[in-house]
């Protein structure tokens, strides 16, 4: 391609990005088309003959636009997606441009680089083991992939068994040991790892979907072998974090691998506010955390940490003679994650940890939390709103209607999401929780600001009084 259509087309990317971004904050913050509708706009016969590459890039950036949501926007809770720093997002256009393998450090020295000095950082953040290693995967489902792949190769090999090697045929059994209320990809994990999604011992919960200690301690008493037990660092739709500090330690005396699911909530780890909600997450073995919800990096992004650094390359070992091998000190970027060729991760990391700060990044988490407990604060005085979970972190509960009326305000509650989507002034989803209908508020947009809270919880009531008028 010519030099000079190459600037042209990026010079197109660039605008369109700035346009729809600038325009962002006023736009509804649904789509404003369904998914049949961008379907029937992109859909077409293959084309034979190749178009002008502008004209390509414009009409991709008009067809997309109208099916965009605007997670970017300032008022989107929807669900725990963080909002593309745009200092992120520039430094993944360079990553794109620069088209580095990110395998090994040989193809791609700056890459493994950045991603080396990044792991670092993120380890000082969360405060956890600095002899840990990072590898960046493309979220938390992979991290905990990941993470439980070195612990499925370490729980066997103290007992004599090379599953890396000769797999899970003829080794003892595992025992995974889980919260009833861990997310969902961690069980796909699990799946893909031979270990089942149902095979596991599922461990009671309380009101707030946290384990329960006393019933944690009857289970693992019952554990004879290896073991990997899978707590939590932010519940999904409470926000809530295991007991780590009375968890772990029994964990550990049946010397079983302690894993955390920290997908949002291993950043609670870098306010000194709210650093007492992940007490004792330190003395676990691995955690996986995600890059593109709280540190909004762009998708996609995540970190698998693993304490025990040989543990974890052991799991993600590819051999092969025309790979280059890393010396000691060098990092090669594929022995952490399941991928050989891949993006490279770091540079966006970087950039933006280096953007923020620990102290932006601070400012933001509590801005968040502070934002979501005061919106549950609004909605309270309500009547006929109820706040079903403690607002430890940045997660709401909303449940529409009394109880007294358990079918009827499944109903109104549905009711009211749909006509909050609707109205467009922020947007908020649904889900099921303790057999209810209820909405979820996540404030994690790296732009949420407390007016947007403000504006939001009152549009989320002036939508409910609409729904309870016209139900009577
Ligand atoms: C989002 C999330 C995941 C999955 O992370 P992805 O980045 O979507 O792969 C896992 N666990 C928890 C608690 C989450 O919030």
């Amino acid at each position: 391609m010519a030099v000079k259509q190459t600037k042209r087309i990026f010079e197109l990317a660039a605008d369109a990005a700035t346009h729809f971004r600038l325009r962002a904050p006023s736009l509804p913050a649904h789509p404003l088309q369904s998914y049949e509708e961008a379907k029937s706009a992109f859909e077409g016969p293959l084309p034979e003959k190749g178009e002008n590459a502008e004209a390509v890039i414009a009409e991709l950036a008009a067809k997309a636009e109208r099916g965009l949501m605007m997670a970017t926007g300032p008022r989107f809770f929807g669900w725990v997606i963080g909002s593309s720093h745009p200092v992120g997002v520039a430094a993944d256009w360079l990553t794109s441009a620069w088209g580095q393998n990110t395998g090994n450090h040989h193809a791609a020295p700056a890459a493994a680089a950045a991603e080396t000095a990044a792991a670092q950082w993120l380890l000082e953040l969360f405060n956890l083991p600095q002899e840990s290693s990072v590898g960046f995967a493309t979220g938390a489902t992979v991290a905990n992939f990941t993470c439980l792949a070195a612990a499925r190769g370490e729980v066997l090999r103290a007992v004599g068994w090379d599953a890396d090697a000769k797999g899970l045929f003829g080794a003892s059994p595992i025992t995974v040991l889980i919260g009833d209320d861990a997310h969902a990809t961690v069980f796909s994990a699990l799946q893909f790892l031979g270990l089942g999604h149902d095979r596991v011992v599922r461990v009671a919960t309380n009101s707030q979907g946290t384990i329960e200690v006393s019933a944690f301690a009857g289970a693992i008493a019952a554990v004879n072998g290896p073991c990997i037990v899978i707590l939590q660092a932010g519940q999904i739709n409470t926000g809530g974090f295991d007991d780590f500090e009375k968890l772990v330690p029994l964990a550990k005396a049946k010397g079983a691998w302690v894993h955390v699911d920290g997908a949002f909530g291993l950043w609670a780890r870098v306010p000194q506010t709210t650093r007492s909600l992940a007490s004792g997450i330190e003395l676990a073995d691995s955690w996986a955390t995600d890059g593109h919800k709280w540190l909004q990096t762009p998708y996609d992004c995540g970190y698998a940490i693993v304490r025990n650094e040989l543990a974890h390359r052991r799991a993600m070992t590819i051999a092969a003679s025309y790979l280059p091998t890393a010396a000691e000190g060098e990092r090669d970027p594929t022995h952490y994650v399941p991928e050989l060729s891949r993006r490279a991760r770091g540079f966006a990391t970087w950039s933006i940890i280096k953007t923020l700060g620990r102290r932006g990044i601070v400012e933001m988490i509590e801005r968040h939390c502070r934002v979501a407990r005061s919106m549950a604060e609004t909605l309270a005085k309500e009547p006929g709103v109820t706040i079903l979970n403690n607002v430890v972190l940045n997660q709401v509960i909303v449940r529409f209607g009394t109880d007294a009326e358990a079918e009827r305000g499944d109903q109104l509650t549905r009711d009211t999401i749909a006509r909050i989507q609707q109205d467009g002034v922020c947007f908020a989803g649904g889900a099921m929780w303790r057999g209810r209908q209820i909405m979820r508020i996540s404030v994690i947009g790296g732009e949420t600001s407390d007016e947007d809270g403000r504006i939001s919880a009152e549009a989320m009531i002036a939508a409910w009084r609409k729904i309870r008028d016209d139900a009577h």
